[in-house]
């Protein structure tokens, strides 16, 4: 018996990119561990050295529990593909179904089949973040009752939105004949697009409140900015984040005309109006800079990229077979082909990931110095180390990890930089 060569090299990349991350994390551990003692001179007036030891050993602990999570995620890649898990399931799932009602029923029983095992498999690892990681430092926030509550919800939710969108997938692969992949591509940006609308209005306030800012100093102190900044917003929001955790934020959501700005509570109630109205100058720096649009576009080439070369993949059988799944001989394999693809995609995506990294932190520094233009920089440099102290973020990461993982500078580069703005 001989291997594919998509098997060697989906195997060596798979042990390849677990050892990268278990370098990276034992990188990041030792320098986080080494640098436990002493806040760095730029922090030493304005953080306490409980608070350095806290977010150094926040940092650990959520370190250590990543790699758990790496180690098991490649045990579960590898399960389902070439050790025959998906096969087996496929099996099982093909022979019930396909003959009384149909290949595509058969297709969509698969996926769901696979999301609930997936599911399973996940829940006890976020069960443990929320309730035993979150809640020793003291964020979690959130209850037993509440959190079957959230997953309820977004198990209804998911399936509402995702049953008919694969559907339509799978009968368009089944119908479109070889450029399918380019319909899919349209109905799925076409899904995309509708997920951005109805999610601030519709799907964010089935898990949150949203009310109406009404804090009326810092509201015209945000309107003044927006005027500054030429920004027209629906509205200005304070969402109950507080609910569920204890980190702060805030963002954008929408698209157009129907654009929102949503405050998390926890953010509010930690910095004072001008560090508010810095922190805010900060987003509005990414639509000026057209981030926002950037992002998206390069989801939509790159999904479009993704289709293609699955499209060329799922006629040829070496693709399922070297990947553990013999394909169907009786029924469709486009359910397949969909899961070997999302299986095996994230495995080879990992090194290129650092590549988005550093797209996102120019993308911060262009924001942060835009927000030095229409608001204070000494606000928003007092924000950003308030947010770090509240979120517990260490000072002193790996800087080999922050070039990997980090989709933000960290904090002494932000404020050098923010500094070198002012001056
Ligand atoms: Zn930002």
């Amino acid at each position: 018996m001989s291997l594919h060569p998509l098997t060697l090299l989906f195997a060596a990349t798979l042990v390849a990119s677990l050892a990268v991350k278990f370098w990276l994390s034992s990188r990041q551990l030792q320098h986080v561990a080494r640098h436990r003692d002493a806040v760095p001179a730029a922090f030493a007036e304005r953080v306490s050295l409980d608070a350095h030891r806290k977010a150094a050993d926040y940092t650990v602990t959520k370190a250590r529990f990543g790699l758990l999570v790496s180690a098991v995620s490649a045990a579960v890649v590898l399960g389902w593909t070439l050790l025959g898990g998906l096969d087996a399931l496929n099996a099982v799932v093909r022979d019930a179904i396909a003959p009384r009602f149909g290949g595509l029923a058969y297709q969509l029983a698969l996926l769901v089949a696979f999301a609930i095992v997936s599911a399973v498999v996940d829940l006890p690892f976020e069960w443990w973040s929320t309730f035993r990681i979150e809640q020793r430092f003291g964020f979690n926030r959130t209850s037993m009752r509440l959190w079957l509550a959230d997953l309820a919800k977004s198990t209804a939710v998911g399936a509402l939105i995702g049953l008919p969108l694969a559907a339509l997938v799978l009968w368009i692969m089944a119908a479109a004949g070889a450029w399918w992949w380019l319909w899919a591509w349209c109905a799925w940006s076409v899904f995309n697009l509708l997920i951005l609308v109805l999610y601030p209005t519709v799907i964010a306030p089935l898990f949150n409140k949203f009310e109406p800012l009404a804090d009326e100093a810092l509201k015209s102190r945000v309107q003044a900015l927006m005027q500054r900044c030429g920004f027209a917003a629906k509205g200005l929001f304070v969402m109950d984040g507080s609910r569920r955790s204890a980190h702060g934020n805030a963002y954008f959501t929408g698209l157009g005309a129907a654009k929102r700005v949503v405050f998390f509570d926890t953010l509010l109630a930690k910095l004072t109006v001008a560090e508010v109205e810095a922190v805010l100058a900060h987003e509005l720096g990414h639509f000026k800079h057209r981030h926002v649009l950037k992002r998206i576009s390069a989801m939509f080439a790159l999904s479009l990229l993704g289709l293609a070369l699955l499209g060329w993949l799922a006629s040829r059988s070496w693709f399922y077979t070297a990947l553990g799944v013999p394909p169907n001989l009786a029924a469709p394999n486009d359910a397949l082909a969909l899961l070997l693809f999302a299986l095996a995609l994230p495995v080879f995506g990992f090194f290129v990931s650092p590549l988005g990294s550093l797209l996102s932190r120019r993308h911060e520094f262009e924001a942060d110095a835009y927000a030095c233009q229409q608001a204070s920089g000494a606000d928003l440099a007092s924000a950003l180390i308030k947010l770090h102290e509240d979120n517990a973020a260490t000072l002193t990461p790996d800087p080999v990890y922050v070039r990997f993982y980090y989709s933000h500078p960290p904090a002494s580069e932000r404020l050098a930089a923010l500094k070198g703005a002012a001056t």
